[in-house]
């Protein structure tokens, strides 16, 4: 077994224990299994691991990585979880499955129009800045649910969920919390919470999709890629 098949296994059964000991079935929450950085064989090894939803958070990088991968397993599922910008848009709808990263009506606006000229339709989910972090994405968790109703009402964008990336340093649980009660309070089914060092406590509190990196592709040089915009949370399990 390959290393990465190896660390997806332990990832698998930690998140089965972490459901089973919340009372959860191990089924509810799902592994997006975050590559950026990493090339495409590392990729290749987790699918052939097995492993068939992924998470990238700059659309060039993912642009440059995956179309041929899609083509060669028609059943992956690729997730943006990095800041979009508008002219990154049509890009963005032509390869994602998931945009987790929607946290402004303007973007909303743009990824309506686009999705209605390429007939293509990526699940929609809103990241909520629980933190409250200036230097982070994000809606504010105040103007939350009316960015949900613009969305829905204004731009008739079916969100399903909601996404946060809590604060790098302190408790986790107030803002796994927080996202899980604007979900319910909005209706929504998906809460993406969790990385590599959270993510049992996240499924402990609801988490329906965790994005774990370094726990299945090893570090990241300098974690570059996370950039400002993401803070620095949780570094690599790995040396
Ligand atoms: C990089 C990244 C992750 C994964 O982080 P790890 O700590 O490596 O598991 C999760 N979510 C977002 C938004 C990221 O940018």
């Amino acid at each position: 077994m390959s290393d990465i098949a190896a660390d997806l296994k332990a990832v698998r059964d930690r998140m089965d224990a972490a459901a089973r000991a919340a009372g959860r079935d191990p089924a509810a929450a799902t592994l997006v299994a975050v590559s950026k950085t990493h090339p495409a064989e590392a990729v290749r090894a987790a699918l052939t691991a097995g492993q068939r939803v992924f998470g990238e958070n700059r659309v060039q990088e993912a642009k440059a990585k995956f179309p041929d991968l899609k083509a060669e397993f028609p059943d992956l599922e690729l997730h943006l979880i990095g800041p979009l910008q508008s002219n990154k848009v049509r890009d963005a709808v032509a390869l994602f499955d998931v945009i987790e990263s929607v946290d402004r009506p303007k973007l909303a606006h743009s990824l309506a129009d686009e999705m209605a000229r390429a007939g293509r339709h990526p699940k929609i989910l809103l990241q909520v800045n629980t933190g409250r972090e200036s230097q982070k994405a994000g809606v504010d968790p105040d103007q939350a649910d009316a960015l949900v109703a613009v969305c829905r009402e204004q731009y008739r964008l079916r969100v399903e969920g909601l996404m946060c990336i809590p604060p790098a340093e302190g408790d986790p649980v107030p803002h796994f919390c927080l996202l899980a009660e604007i979900a319910a309070r909005n209706g929504l089914a998906v809460v993406s919470m969790g990385m590599s060092g959270d993510f049992e406590t996240a499924i402990a509190h609801g988490a329906t999709h965790i994005r774990v990196g370094s726990a299945i592709f090893g570090g990241r040089p300098q974690d570059k890629a996370m950039g400002s915009a993401q803070g620095g949370a949780h570094e690599s399990l790995k040396p």
